[in-house]
C-alpha cells in the first residue's frame, strides 16, 4: 500500500470523535512497531521524523523507504510526517524525499508572520499532494516545564482566523501539555480546546502526549483533537525492551537481543492507541 497523507484519516478520526497516534520513529524495526499496533486494531499509522531522527536515518529519503516497507508488509494506510520543521527549507528537502505531511512549527513569531510562513508551506505542499499541520500557541519546552500560564495557550478566536487565512489541513493547540516526560503534573485545559473546537472545525493535534494523564487524553480526544503526538514514551519504551535483556553468556541471535525492544515499543504504541480510540469503540 502506498503512503498516504493525513487528510482523509484525520478528518474521520474528528468527525467519530478519537485521535490517530502519531509517532516519531527512528528505524525500520520503529515503523514495524507502529504499523504492526496499529494493523492489530484495524487503525492507520502516522509515522513521524524531527530532526533527530533524521539525523539517525542519514535524511529522509531512507525515511520514506523505511515508512513504505513498513506500509506494505502490514498492507496499512501509513502517512509519513515531518514534525517541527522550522525552515522552509526543511519542508522542501522532506516534500521532495516523498513526505505525505508536513509541519511548519511558526508558533514563535507573531500571528501575521505566523500566517505568512505557513501559507507559504501550504502553497509548496499542493505541488505534492501533501497535508500540512500548523501551530498556534505555545507549547511548554524540552524539559518538561509547564506552563500554566493560560495566556500562552491557544487562543480560538486567533485559531479560527489562523485556519481562515492559511487552509491548514490540521491545527497543533496548545492547551496545557509539555514535550517531554512532565516534572509535575500537567493541568490541561479541556475547557479551553472545547473553545477551540467551537469554532475551528478542523482537525485539531495534541503535542507533548508523553505522560498525560489518561483520563485529559480520553477528553481530548472525545473534544476535536484527531491527532495525538507520542515521541519520548515509545522510545522509553523500546529502549527499556532491549536493557532489560540479560547479556551475559549472551549467544548472538537478533531474534533473542533486538526484538524485545521492537515488541515493548509495539506493546506502547497499542495501548496509546487503544486509549486514542476509547470514544469510538
Ligand atoms: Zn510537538
Amino acid at each position: 500500500m502506498a503512503l498516504v497523507t493525513m487528510r482523509e484519516m484525520l478528518k474521520e478520526a474528528r468527525a467519530h470523535k478519537y485521535a490517530v497516534g502519531a509517532f516519531e520513529f527512528w528505524s525500520y524495526d520503529s515503523a514495524y512497531a507502529v504499523a504492526k499496533a496499529a494493523k492489530s486494531l484495524n487503525v492507520p499509522a502516522i509515522l513521524q521524523v524531527g530532526p533527530y531522527e533524521k539525523e539517525f536515518m542519514d535524511g529522509y529519503k531512507n525515511a520514506v523507504a523505511m515508512a513504505k516497507m513498513a506500509s506494505e508488509h502490514f498492507d496499512l494506510p501509513v502517512a509519513i510526517h515531518l514534525d517541527h520543521a522550522e525552515e522552509y527549507d526543511e519542508v522542501v528537502e522532506a516534500l521532495e524525499a516523498g513526505f505525505t505531511s508536513v509541519m511548519l512549527d511558526a508558533s514563535k513569531y507573531e500571528f501575521d508572520k505566523n500566517v505568512e510562513l505557513t501559507c507559504k508551506v501550504v502553497e509548496k505542499a499542493k505541488e505534492y499532494g501533501a497535508s500540512v499541520e500548523a501551530e498556534i500557541g505555545k507549547l511548554a519546552g524540552n524539559e518538561g516545564n509547564i506552563t500554566n500560564d493560560e495566556d500562552e495557550q491557544t487562543d480560538p478566536a486567533m485559531a479560527a482566523e489562523f485556519v481562515r487565512q492559511t487552509g491548514i489541513d490540521c491545527l497543533a493547540v496548545a492547551i496545557g501539555t509539555a514535550h517531554g516526560f512532565y516534572t509535575r503534573p500537567p493541568k490541561i485545559n479541556i475547557d479551553r480546546l472545547k473553545e477551540i473546537a467551537a469554532v475551528v472545525d478542523i482537525p485539531l493535534v495534541l503535542h507533548g502526549g508523553s505522560g498525560t494523564p489518561e483520563d485529559k487524553v480520553a477528553e481530548a480526544c472525545a473534544n476535536g483533537i484527531a491527532k495525538v503526538n507520542i515521541c519520548t514514551e515509545f522510545i522509553a519504551a523500546y529502549g527499556k525492551g532491549y536493557n532489560g535483556q540479560n547479556t551475559e553468556g549472551f549467544k548472538y541471535n537478533v531474534l533473542s537481543l533486538f526484538k524485545e525492544g521492537r515488541e515493548s515499543g509495539s506493546a506502547l504504541a497499542k495501548s496509546k492507541m487503544e486509549l486514542f480510540l476509547s470514544n469510538r469503540i
